[in-house]
């Protein structure tokens, strides 16, 4: 996706690990997110304990989701789908600096805020650990 800024500044949401977009969390959900993948991990481990690891991906993720990953891979997208359920995404015009929150993450819509200072590249990752090797 991508929107124009008031600025005229064109932001693009076009791939991963952008330095101008951010996931938000509302402190309100801030206890559901651990709660709720340990749920989704043990459904999954016991249907997978049971012999039933193929029923419980076709019908968490749809028929097409595909059979012969590794284990890694399939915890990893049980945990992206369980954030993707709770936090909304916030992007930066990296040229005035505006703030857009996606107010709900069903609608499309996105708030913005103008910034009073000089700051910019608020939503930057301050890891310190190596990057993520690609999979
Ligand atoms: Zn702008």
């Amino acid at each position: 996706m991508k929107f124009r800024c008031t600025c005229g500044h064109v932001v693009r949401d076009q791939r991963n690990s952008l330095p101008y977009k951010a996931r938000l969390i509302p402190d309100e959900d801030g206890d559901a997110d651990f709660s709720s993948f340990a749920k989704v991990l043990e459904a999954f481990l016991m249907a997978r304990e049971a012999g039933k690891q193929k029923e419980f991906l076709g019908s968490y993720f749809g028929e097409g989701y595909p059979q012969e990953l590794a284990l890694q891979n399939i915890i990893d997208d049980l945990l992206a789908k369980e954030i993707d359920l709770f936090t909304r995404f916030i992007y930066e015009c990296e040229k005035c600096g505006r703030i857009f929150f996606e107010k709900h993450p069903e609608e499309a819509k996105l708030v913005s805020y103008v910034p009073e200072g000089e700051s910019r590249g608020v939503l930057q990752s301050h890891r310190r650990r190596p990057k993520k090797e690609p999979s």
